[in-house]
This record gives C-alpha cells, sequence and structure tokens, in this order.
C-alpha cells in the first residue's frame, strides 16, 4: 500500500518538515495531520490513513506529552486465551490501548525532566480513517523462533465501535466488516485467500476460484486482517 500511494501521491517532495509547539493538544494534532497531507496526498490516504496519539505520563515530574504518527493498519496483540476459550476483537483492543509501563532504559527523554524515567505510555486513535485495517497479530517472535498463535478470534459483521479508542468527546464512531484477509498453516508454509463484501453478499477468493460463502463461514481461526469501513460517515469507499 505505501509502494501504490508513493506513485499516485498528489504531492511533490517537500524536504524537510518544520515542527510546531502548540499548547492544545487536538490543535497540535491537526498541524501534524495537515503537514502530513502537505506531502503525502492520495487515494490510499484518503482511504487508509489515520492517525495514532502516544500519550506519556512521567512518574517522577507527572508531566504530561503527546507524539502523533500516520498509520494505514493497526497490528492487534491476541490475548492469552480467556477460561472460556474464546478471545473477542473488543478484547485485542483493549489490550493495544491498555496503559503500559515502560522502564528507564525503555522510556523516551521526559521533556521536563530532561532524563530518562519511569513513565506510562498509552495508544489511542486521534483521527479515524475511512477504511480502518486491523491486523491480529498472529505472528510472535521470540529469540530463536516465530510462532503462530491459531487463537479463534471473534469480530463484528457490523456496528464495530471504536469511540471507546479515540479521543475522550468522539461519540460512537461505528465500521462494517467488508474484507478479511485469511492466513492458513503454519510459519514456514502458508497459504492467503480473502472474503470480501460486495454489498449483496461474501465470496471467498482462494486463488483463480472464487465462491459465495454465508455470514457464519467468515468467522475462522484463520482471520489475519480485518478491513473495516466506516458506516456512520457521508463518503463511500467504492468510488
Ligand atoms: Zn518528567
Amino acid at each position: 500500500m505505501d509502494k501504490l500511494h508513493t506513485e499516485i501521491n498528489r504531492r511533490p517532495i517537500i524536504a524537510g518538515l518544520n515542527v510546531f509547539f502548540c499548547n492544545r493538544l487536538s490543535e497540535e494534532a491537526s498541524v501534524m495531520w495537515k503537514k502530513h497531507r502537505e506531502r503525502d496526498d492520495s487515494r490510499i490516504v484518503d482511504l487508509f490513513s489515520g492517525q495514532l496519539r502516544s500519550s506519556l505520563h512521567c512518574s517522577m515530574c507527572s508531566h504530561h506529552s503527546n507524539t502523533f504518527d500516520v498509520f494505514c493498519d493497526l497490528s492487534l496483540p491476541i490475548p492469552k486465551r480467556s477460561s472460556t476459550g474464546e478471545v473477542t476483537l473488543r478484547q485485542c483492543l483493549d489490550l493495544f490501548s491498555q496503559e503500559e509501563k515502560l522502564d528507564r532504559d525503555n522510556s523516551p527523554m521526559c521533556e521536563r525532566c530532561n532524563r530518562r524515567t519511569e513513565c506510562t505510555k498509552r495508544l489511542s486513535i486521534q483521527r479515524f480513517p475511512q477504511v480502518i485495517v486491523l491486523h491480529l497479530n498472529r505472528f510472535t517472535m521470540s529469540k530463536w523462533s516465530i510462532s503462530k498463535s491459531t487463537v479463534y478470534v471473534s469480530f463484528p459483521l457490523t456496528n464495530l465501535d471504536l469511540g471507546p479508542y479515540g479521543p475522550v468527546d468522539c461519540g460512537s464512531v461505528l465500521y462494517d466488516l467488508y474484507a478479511i484477509c485469511n492466513h492458513a498453516g503454519t510459519v514456514n508454509m502458508g497459504h492467503y485467500t480473502a472474503c470480501c463484501s460486495d454489498g449483496n453478499g461474501w465470496c471467498f477468493y482462494n486463488d483463480s476460484s472464487v465462491t459465495p460463502v454465508t455470514e457464519s463461514q467468515l468467522q475462522t481461526n484463520q482471520a489475519y486482517v480485518l478491513f473495516y469501513q466506516r458506516s456512520n460517515s457521508t463518503a463511500s469507499v467504492r468510488k
């Protein structure tokens, strides 16, 4: 997707990037977003780009700071299987946005203390994209090997509310599923397939074959990347 965007970027290359300091959080986020759009402007950005906020809180001086990054997909950790054996997409999102403690070695410099301190970090969505790509992080890298999780993660087909992961006053932000990328197999040998909705029904795409599927066949433990389209907005993806 990055390559596609680079080829169809409507903006010329601009060297250097001014850094702005603003007091208000939303202003700062808007300035960063504007800067991004001045350099990167394509149909890919229109549809897939969002803004992620990373909030840091210093345990020594209580200073709060924010950084904003552009994202085209969110990579969600899969929590350990619950006692019922089922994991939901919401649990993955909760874990993704959960406050994380950083020790001194892994924390960035505190702007106020001017040194590395223990701090907490929390990720949230500052700006919602038209299409949000949710990657279920099934592959875990350890020191010596890579392993794949085949945990069944259930996900809603309609009305996924990402409002709780956005700015405090954003209300509900609803998305409907329109495509799934599946990964079958192991770390060493795998096969990708897809399920896509054309608005009338769902089809299963497997290399050269396309077959209709029912909604009940969509949820499997092979679901790997989920594509959700914003439902409570006027713009449409299929234009
Ligand atoms: Zn500090």
